[in-house]
């Protein structure tokens, strides 16, 4: 092997380990010959370019196909288009570019558009209002988490021009009513997106398995859009998700072309310019491969492994599931301890979990590579809130600190309070390399900060130092 290959292979050695199944979201595995598939699909389309369908009529085979096959499990019945994304990210600025541009025709009373999202919307959504000049407003979601159609009601406006719903959301994996915010969606004339980034390669096989879903899809009337990643639980490659409109001409506000081009006519269909072909291939290949039942199969064994996490969890003392998640989506909650301290704790122990506020939660998406690692989760989990129980001085010094930065915060001048953040921000910057194994007290800081605003600037700085040139600057070898 060249060295520079064993270089990469060394600089790994940090990294979590999602091998063996201990990071939860990020990587979905299904395992070493689904990996193989992929990784011979993705490299036999290496080199390849979808900008251009003309050039590679292959890739616009697999995109056609991978885009119906999906609409088609998705509720379709043969009017659904769609068009294959990076990710969901890239979906849903899609959609709300598509939807500003629609209500430039359509609704003449618009000054200013608005989408409304339920508070638990995934962010990228507010990403595209920011870079497409459509405010986001938040409505309310109700005790279990889902959003509450009365408060979308109440919060409609002259200038609303899109109304969103997940299916599931990403903190708590529970599914909007997406009948019901259809229906508001259809009553005012707006349009209405179901996020089923996460859930839309899950959901239909749970159907078919049986359990108890509600209707999320394109059999809901009123649903004008629907974005589904493939690169979640569709284990495809990463860079693959795929936006779907009810209607073509709703679609076609979606589309760019620039006539005049000295270099020639230039159609754009979504944000990309060049685009790798690897992702549509491998995308296109994981879908014959697996198939429905495929995909069925791997939905139940998930399903087990979180009925099992589910129960280990709601069997601990202090713990519980943050509402009632529909598919494999979990929050951990607690009234008795500090999630952050035991998200520090089980990150010690190897395990990878996100932190999550308002309220504190520890989030899992359980996946199949994690079917294998189920009771070894549960007792290191069962282990450090034992830990939790006994009195230390140590956790006491930590918890401490909020208490402190609280009180600093209420009585220092702004200016030296945002420099003094902005410190503790560079401190934590130098995560990627030296990540403190421990992050509950800046997580305490940051959420007892009184000024949003400052923390907004704590988080710049950090990308920011996540961006900094690195020392080896120089090409020479
Ligand atoms: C993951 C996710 C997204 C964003 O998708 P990316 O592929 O990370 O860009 C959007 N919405 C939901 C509900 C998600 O789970």
């Amino acid at each position: 092997m060249p060295e520079v290959l064993s270089r990469l292979e060394s600089a790994r050695v940090q990294d979590v380990r999602w091998r063996s199944g201990r990071v939860f979201g990020l990587v979905y595995d299904a395992g070493d010959e689904v990996e193989r598939l992929l990784m011979a699909a993705h490299n036999t389309y290496f080199a390849e370019n979808g900008l251009n369908p003309v050039a590679f009529p292959s890739l616009r085979k697999f995109e056609g196909e991978v885009v119906a096959k999906t609409a088609d499990l998705l509720g379709s019945q043969g009017e659904v288009v769609g068009n294959m994304t990076s990710g969901g990210t890239e979906s849903l600025l899609m959609v709300v570019k598509t939807a500003r541009d629609w209500a430039r025709d359509h609704c003449p009373e618009v000054s200013a558009p608005e989408m409304l999202l339920p508070r638990t919307a995934h962010p990228a959504l507010e990403k595209a209002g920011h870079y497409f000049n459509v405010k986001p407003v938040y409505f309310e979601v109700d005790p279990g988490k889902r959003a509450d159609p009365e408060s979308a009601l109440e919060a409609i406006s002259g200038n609303t021009i899109l109304l969103v719903g997940s299916a599931p959301s990403y903190p708590h994996g529970v599914i909007d009513p997406i009948p019901e915010l259809a229906k508001i969606a259809e009553e005012r004339g707006v349009l209405f997106h179901v996020d089923a980034c996460v859930g839309g390669f899950m959901l239909p096989f749970l159907k078919d398995l049986g359990y108890p879903i509600p209707p999320f899809d394109f059999r809901v009337e009123g649903v004008t859009s629907l974005s589904v990643d493939l690169h979640k639980y569709g284990y495809a490659a990463k860079g693959a998700s795929i936006i779907l409109y009810r209607d073509r001409g709703l679609r076609r506000y979606q589309f760019f072309v620039s006539t005049e081009w000295p270099g020639g006519v230039y159609p754009s269909p979504t944000m990309t310019g060049t685009r790798p072909a690897g992702p549509i291939a491998a995308a296109w290949a994981i879908m014959h491969y697996l198939g429905r039942e495929g995909y069925r199969r791997l939905a139940g064994q998930v399903m087990e492994a979180v009925q099992e996490i589910r129960d280990g969890i709601e069997s601990i003392e202090g713990l519980h599931i943050i509402g009632n998640p529909d598919m494999s989506i979990l929050a951990i909650g607690s009234d008795r301890y500090n999630l952050y301290e035991i998200g520090d704790e089980m990150g010690i122990r190897g395990w990878h979990m996100d932190r999550q506020h308002h309220p504190p939660s520890l989030h899992l998406t359980v996946s199949h590579g994690h079917t294998k690692v189920v009771s070894e989760f549960l007792v290191d989990l069962q282990a450090v809130v034992a830990e939790m129980k006994r009195p230390s001085l140590h956790r006491a010094g930590r918890a401490a600190l909020p208490k402190m930065a609280e009180w600093l915060a209420h009585r220092l001048p702004g200016g030296v309070l945002r420099f003094l953040t902005i410190r503790a921000a560079r401190w934590l910057g130098l995560s990627e390399s030296d990540l403190p194994h421990r992050s509950a007290p800046v997580y305490g800081m940051l959420g007892t900060l009184p000024n949003r605003e400052d923390l907004e600037e704590i988080i710049l700085d950090v990308i920011e130092s996540w961006t900094e040139p690195l020392d080896e600057t120089s090409m020479e070898r």
